[in-house]
């Protein structure tokens, strides 16, 4: 017979986003909980997670921040971008507003200032004790330890991130497998500085694109009037992080391909060459946990690309997830596991394979005239037809309709996109008698 559910003690492995949200989570329902972290305390070392200073933060991280209480102040922190900003060669832009709607809107957020305000909040509960400086290289489960300390745990959940210590130690015992995809191209942080005047040197209320068909740059607003721009480029080839390995190199491919951003860009070869190259991968693994004793959650379960945006919103959401899982006090661990898995699994491989694809639409398919007429028209539609014809971009960040249904839906919307334009050059020349008829036929209305 599987043990009931009597442990109140859970040790937690990593003080990121997932983990420091998802202690709020446990002890908001009588969990004790201690949260182990490698890195000293962000809050006193002012040090970021080491990537990506700031994050587009939407609908599902948002659902989960309110649910503990904690957005009204991630609120000050945030700052609304409409739409994506496109800058051409020739340095001209074109703003593509995400949504249909005022309030659709993504919003930049800094990561360590939101995981200093998740750490507040967690420590605030008087019952999560967070330990600072411990790295976890492993698990012995047959004494229930934690290695190197010989920490003692009653239950383990890994929020340890995409090179999860936690995941490891559960394949090995279970025999799981790991499918680590690299994406074959990486990332490098640059910045655009505040003006002297501390404003914003480009429009700020925008995520600001430069696509270029095989790799792109993408900047995002700061609350101090700086930018964090990121060079998004193939590991290898001609046009490659490898190829750029001298300041001449790199003022070269600005030159010819980002030419509007040099001025904004003054420590360009400085911050290239000082920062690190960024690996991109997706992180598929099974199962997510061992028996009674342990989990993984986040990134250490699922990690994806970042470019749709949601891997913080993902792990936030699983948080939200898990505790749901735990509604049942007499359930077992080893169910509670097993019913997040069943449930968070399809979600998150349906997310990851969506990031994927964005990458295409956001560095090429964005520059198309197809691209622009058949977004005016998917918004168009959702005009006609509210509730049920939902752009796929907005399901994923604007609703918390389940990832594999904003998949599977977005695959039905696009067909019918794809039939409406593969004649009309422009939205008034579409036969709407017909769309409306395409929809009634093959979308039923979104459950949830
Ligand atoms: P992490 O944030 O990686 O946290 C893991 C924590 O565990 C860290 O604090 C780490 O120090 C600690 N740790 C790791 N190993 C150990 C160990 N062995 N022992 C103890 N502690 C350990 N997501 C979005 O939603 N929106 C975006 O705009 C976005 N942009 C991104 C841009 C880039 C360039 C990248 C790389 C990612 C982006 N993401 C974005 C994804 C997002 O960063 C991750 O999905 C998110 O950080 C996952 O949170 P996590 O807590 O699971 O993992």
């Amino acid at each position: 017979m599987k043990a009931p559910r009597t442990t109140p003690e859970i040790t937690l492995v990593g003080a990121g986003l997932a983990g420091s949200l998802l202690a709020v989570f446990l002890a908001r329902r009588g969990h004790r909980v201690t949260l182990l972290e490698r890195r000293l305390d962000p809050r006193k070392t002012g040090a970021g997670g080491g990537r990506s200073i700031n994050l587009a933060l939407a609908n599902r991280g948002i659902a989960a921040l309110e649910e503990v209480g904690v957005m009204e102040r991630v609120r000050s922190q945030l700052i609304p971008m409409a739409g994506r900003m496109l800058h051409d060669e020739d340095g001209r832009l074109k703003l593509i507003p995400y949504g249909n709607k005022p309030h659709e809107v993504i919003s930049s957020v800094s990561r360590s200032g939101l995981n200093a305000l998740l750490l507040d909040a967690a420590e605030a509960t008087g019952r999560v004790a967070i330990r600072f400086g411990e790295t976890v290289t492993g698990v012995d489960f047959a004494r229930r330890q934690v290695l190197p300390q010989g920490a003692s745990y009653d239950v383990l959940i890994g929020t340890d991130g995409s090179a999860s210590a936690v995941r490891a130690a559960i394949l090995a015992r279970t025999g799981g497998r790991l499918d680590e995809e690299p994406l074959g191209h990486g990332y490098k942080e640059l910045s655009i500085p505040p003006t002297e005047a501390g404003g914003f040197r480009m429009e700020k209320n925008a995520l600001h694109i430069w696509p270029r068909g095989e790799y792109m740059l993408i900047a995002l607003p700061n609350t101090d009037g700086s930018f964090t721009v990121t060079l998004f480029l193939p590991q290898r080839g001609a046009e490659s992080f490898e190829a750029l390995t001298t300041p001449d190199a790199v003022r070269a491919l600005f030159a010819r391909r980002f030419a509007d951003a040099i001025p904004l860009l003054p420590r360009l070869t400085e911050d290239f060459f000082a920062n690190p190259t960024g690996h991109l991968e997706t992180i598929r693994c099974a199962p997510w946990f061992f028996e009674d004793h342990a989990l993984v959650l986040g990134d250490a379960a699922h990690a994806i690309v970042p470019f749709h945006g949601q891997g913080m919103n993902a792990a936030f959401e699983d948080c939200s997830a898990f505790d749901r899982c735990l509604e049942d006090a007499d359930r077992p661990w080893s169910d509670v596991f097993a019913d997040f898995e069943r449930r968070r699994r399809p979600n998150t491989a349906a997310i990851a394979d969506m990031a994927l694809e964005n990458y295409v639409e956001m560095r090429s398919t964005v520059r198309e005239p197809k691209f622009q007429l058949k977004k005016d028209l998917a918004f168009r539609l959702e005009e006609r037809h509210p509730g049920r014809f939902i752009p796929r971009y907005s399901m994923v960040m604007f609703h918390t309709i389940p990832y594999a249904d904003a998949q599977r839906r977005g695959a039905i919307q696009e067909a019918i996109l794809d039939e409406l334009t593969s004649t009309a050059t422009s939205v008034d020349r579409v036969d709407f008698d017909r769309a409306d008829r395409l929809i009634a036929e093959r979308l039923a209305p979104p459950r949830g």
